[in-house]
């Protein structure tokens, strides 16, 4: 039964003065080593490079560190090196991998005050955010064990006078491509759902968060994983990506990132490469510009915080963030009222990026130059009702920003945002607000407040999206009860914390023996 499989990770709360002391203590730590430099790692082999990328704080644009960067000679070793330790790891039993990911589960555990302190500087998100994320991944972990010890058993078969079995076995080298937003939890857990099923990898952090992707190798390290079964080798997307994708011993690509990246992905992986003998898999997680539709039935108050929630928490860079409220004509007018309420007490945090407050920075310049153009965006093709400031002296700041009176068709409306900002578009019928619900490329989460059953289930039927929320937010799914992941250009919908997840990262093997 799936409620005996393991209890979720339960988040610190920072009210707790002990937890708020710790945290503190682990600032201290992670300041002495400020400015350090961080090589690759390439079948445990630290390797360094002239070339850097360097990290910064975006909540006060300080340096953090300096990380070597790969180039496509180190990118190539990496994945020799990952498919001639796949040889020995594939073939390493099930007990021994799940041995190490719950050894891993416990190094997290007793780092988690330190691996959420760096999480906090170089993604700017709040205390409460990164050890939401620490939680998510140690989730990940449990579940991904648990998973594996059960796809081990394999396939069961009809009895018959042969010996038959089929087996669940590993497919071979992985490139974790994985995003900045949640630098810990989806990067950790794209690399244990490859090695707790056989599969060995390089992982190429986001250029923005490749610090904590460090200190989570040197915890897989310690784990017990074998040197060469995960190799570390940040890099430029726009660098290594296409090299470390093209490669002829590249099996699989795990990627979670931009619709842009993730379809370039898909069409380099279909390209069959001199020496390559498979057809690559590509699991991609991408974006989206998720809905949440406020009925005429809905408990305003309720609908207003559900939405400012999950528009504005992490200043919108959730990829499950609400950036469009679909409200009904009848009470579009006093469902604003309450959102702007609610969202003015949201007030942008000037602080040093490491402040608990609910909105911090966005992640970088680009990212803030992007989001300043949609604001501008929305002055012409709706009302600012809140927010619309922004500076980027100190850091990447932006208020939580609402548009209204915008049209379904408008630019804020249609296109993934990636920032604090929200559309709100007034719709005539239950069935128009399903129609712009559904009218972009995307498809992730979705969200309703209703108390209008037949319009729920009607909803439930024709809301396509992978997340389908009712009276309450979107953003905040939970393993083993979210399963997660979108549908059209918001994914391949793999669903992590899920058996079927890691089935991607595996082939079914047919053995069967004539007994005669
Ligand atoms: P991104 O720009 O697509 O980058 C994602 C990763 O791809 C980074 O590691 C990036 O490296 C790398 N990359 C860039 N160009 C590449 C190339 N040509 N080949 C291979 N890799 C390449 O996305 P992001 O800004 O990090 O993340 C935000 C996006 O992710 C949003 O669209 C959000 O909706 C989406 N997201 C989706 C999910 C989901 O579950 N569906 C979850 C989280 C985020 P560099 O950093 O070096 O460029």
């Amino acid at each position: 039964m799936l409620a005996n499989y393991f209890e979720n990770a339960k988040e610190l709360d920072f009210t707790c003065e002990e937890h708020k002391a710790k945290l503190l203590e682990a600032f201290k730590q992670v300041d002495a080593e400020k400015g350090n430099d961080y090589p690759l790692i390439i079948g445990g082999e630290k390797i360094t490079t002239e070339k850097k990328i360097t990290s910064i704080n975006p909540g006060n644009k300080e340096v953090l560190g300096q990380v070597s960067s790969c180039s496509k000679e180190l990118g190539d070793k990496a994945i020799e090196t990952a498919y001639e330790t796949f040889k020995t790891w594939s073939n390493t039993c099930i007990d021994e991998r799940v041995r190490c990911v719950k050894r891993l589960v416990h190094l997290v555990d007793q780092n988690r005050y330190y691996l959420d302190a760096w999480n906090v500087l170089e993604s700017g998100k709040n205390w409460g955010e990164a050890d939401g994320e620490l939680c998510e991944a140690l989730d990940f972990f449990n579940s991904y064990a648990k998973f594996a010890e059960e796809l081990d058993k394999g396939l069961e078969l009809q009895p018959s006078n042969e010996l038959t079995k089929a087996v669940y076995i590993p497919i071979g080298v992985g490139c974790i491509i994985p995003p900045w937003n949640f630098p810990f939890s989806i990067m950790a857990g794209m690399c244990v759902a490859a090695l707790v099923t056989g599969n060995t990898f390089v992982c190429k952090p986001s250029s923005d968060t490749p610090i904590t992707c460090y200190k989570f190798m040197e915890l897989v390290k310690k784990a017990g994983f074998p040197d060469g079964a995960f190799n570390y080798i940040p890099g430029r997307g726009s660098d290594i990506g296409d090299s470390i994708v093209d490669h002829p011993l590249t099996r699989f690509i795990n990627f979670t990132g931009s619709k842009e990246v993730g379809c370039r992905i898909f069409e380099h992986a279909a390209h069959v490469n001199e020496g390559q003998i498979w057809l690559k898999r590509v699991v991609a997680e991408m974006g989206g510009k998720n809905a949440i539709i406020v009925d005429s039935t809905a408990d305003l108050k309720k609908a207003a915080q559900g939405v400012a929630g999950s528009a504005f928490t992490f200043q919108g860079q959730k990829c499950s963030a609400c950036s469009r409220a679909l409200v009904l004509a009848d009470v579009y007018d006093d469902f604003v009222k309450e959102l702007v309420a609610v969202t003015k007490e949201m007030t942008a945090d000037q602080g040093e990026g490491r402040d608990n407050k609910t909105c911090g920075p966005v992640i970088n310049q680009g990212s803030f130059d992007n989001v300043v153009k949609y604001i501008k965006i929305g002055e012409e093709e709706g009302t600012i009702a809140c927010g619309g400031k922004y500076s980027d002296e100190k850091g990447f700041y932006l208020e939580p920003t609402i548009v209204t009176n915008v049209s379904k068709d408008a630019r804020v409306a249609n296109e993934e945002i990636f920032g604090p900002v929200c559309a709100v578009v007034k719709v005539n019928s239950f069935q128009e607000a399903l129609d712009v619900a559904n009218q972009t490329e995307y498809g992730l989460t979705g969200s309703v407040y209703s108390e209008n059953r037949a319009n729920i289930q009607q909803a439930k039927r024709e809301f396509n999206v992978g997340n389908l929320y009712f009276n309450r937010k979107s953003t905040a799914a939970v393993v083993l009860n979210h399963p997660f992941g979108g549908v059209n250009m918001s994914g391949t919908d793999a669903k992590t914390g899920t058996r079927d997840y890691l089935q991607n990262f595996m082939c079914l093997k047919s053995i069967t023996e004539d007994l005669d």
